[in-house]
C-alpha cells in the first residue's frame, strides 16, 4: 500500500511517533479477525512478524469483510471494489490477499445467468418468472400439467436428451408467456441458453429490416439458439413471406437439427392453421399452412391453459 507506507514514514518522522505507533498496533491487535488469524497460525508466527506487517494488518482491519460494511456492490468501500481481504503468511511477513466478496460472486453469477437468456421484445418481469413462485390454484390442473411437463423437459434436456417442447395455448392473460419465462430461467440455472421471442414484434421488425443484413443475423440467432420460445404465434398478421420464408425456415432448421422449440398462442392448433392459411391479401394457401402446422405438431406437445386471468 503506497499511501500506507508513506503515512508510516510521515509518522516516523514525528516526535510522538512511538505513541501513535503503539495506538495503531493496539487497534490492529484488538481486531477480532486479526486475533483469530494470530490464534490459528500461532505456530507459524515468529517474533517480529506482527511488527513487520503492521501496515498490512492495518490495511486489513480497515476493509469490509464478507460485505458487512457495504450496503451494495456499487457502494463497496474496499480498495478493490468487490474484493475483500484475507490474511496470509508469505515468507516472514503477514500479507493481505484479495478474493471476490460474496456480493460480487452473486452479482457475477446473476450476470452469467442473464446472459444465457436472450429475449426479443419481452417485458422484463416475465424474464424473472421461476417455477417455484408460479402461483397455482388447486383447480388449475392445466397449469400444473404444463409446469410438470416443463420441469420434465429441463430434466431430460440436462441428461442430453432432446424432448419435445410445449405448444401452450389459451386466452389472453392466462400466464403462457410467464411459464415460458420460468422455463428459460430454469434452463439458465443449468447453463442452457435459450431465447424468448415475441413473434408479432419480431415479424414487424423483420419486415422493416428487409433490405439490411441485420435480418440475416437475427434469423440466424433465432434458428440456432439451443432452446427457442416463440411467444404469441398467431397474433401477427400473416404474409406468405413471413409464413414460408421466416417461420417455415426457422422451424425446418430446428426440426432437422433437433433443437427444442416452445410456442405460445391464443389459438389452438386448428385455429392457428386457419390463421396461417389466409394471408393479409385474402389469398388462401391451406397446404402451406398445413406444412407449418405439421412441423409444430412434430416439435411440441399441445396444452391448453385454463384458469383465471392473471393480468391486472
Ligand atoms: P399470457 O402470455 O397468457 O397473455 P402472461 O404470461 O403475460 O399471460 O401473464 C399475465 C400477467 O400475469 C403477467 O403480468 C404475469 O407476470 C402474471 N402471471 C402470469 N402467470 C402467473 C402466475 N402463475 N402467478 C402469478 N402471476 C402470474
Ligand atoms: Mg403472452
Amino acid at each position: 500500500m503506497e499511501h500506507m507506507s508513506k503515512s508510516l514514514k510521515k509518522l516516523q518522522s514525528r516526535p510522538d511517533f512511538k505513541d501513535r505507533y503503539n495506538d495503531l498496533r493496539k487497534q490492529v491487535l484488538n481486531d477480532p479477525d486479526v486475533q483469530a488469524f494470530i490464534t490459528n497460525h500461532s505456530s507459524e508466527i515468529e517474533s517480529g512478524m506482527i511488527d513487520r506487517s503492521i501496515g498490512k494488518l492495518y490495511e486489513f482491519t480497515n476493509q469490509s469483510k464478507n460485505c458487512k460494511k457495504c450496503p451494495s456492490l456499487s457502494q463497496c468501500q474496499n480498495l478493490l471494489q468487490g474484493y475483500h481481504p484475507r490474511l496470509m503468511i508469505v515468507g516472514r511477513m503477514i500479507d493481505v490477499q484479495y478474493d471476490k466478496c460474496p456480493t460480487k460472486e452473486t452479482h457475477d453469477e446473476r450476470k452469467k445467468h442473464e446472459s444465457l437468456i436472450k429475449s426479443m421484445y419481452i417485458p422484463k418481469d416475465i424474464l424473472e418468472a421461476q417455477f417455484h413462485n408460479i402461483d397455482v390454484d388447486v383447480e388449475e390442473t392445466s397449469r400444473l400439467k404444463a409446469i410438470g411437463i416443463a420441469q420434465d423437459f429441463v430434466e431430460e434436456y440436462n441428461k442430453g436428451k432432446r424432448p419435445k417442447g410445449l405448444y401452450l395455448y389459451g386466452s389472453f392473460g392466462i400466464g403462457k408467456t410467464y411459464i415460458l419465462g420460468a422455463i428459460a430461467n430454469e434452463l439458465a440455472s443449468h447453463r442452457v441458453s435459450s431465447m424468448l421471442v415475441y413473434v408479432p414484434e419480431f415479424m414487424r421488425e423483420l419486415k422493416g429490416s428487409f433490405q439490411d443484413s441485420s435480418l440475416d443475423e437475427k434469423l440466424e440467432a433465432v434458428k440456432k439458439i439451443p432452446v427457442l420460445m416463440l411467444d404469441d404465434i398467431g397474433a401477427e398478421s400473416v404474409s406468405s413471406w413471413m409464413r414460408d420464408e421466416i417461420l417455415g425456415t426457422i422451424l425446418q432448421y430446428r426440426m432437422l437439427e433437433n433443437l427444442p422449440t416452445f410456442f405460445s398462442s391464443n389459438f389452438n392448433l386448428k385455429q392457428l392453421q386457419h390463421h396461417l392459411s389466409v394471408s393479409q391479401r385474402g389469398e388462401e394457401e391451406p397446404v402451406k399452412a398445413a406444412r407449418i402446422l405439421e412441423r409444430i405438431k412434430h416439435m411440441a406437445i399441445p396444452i391448453e391453459l385454463i384458469g383465471k386471468n392473471r393480468r391486472g
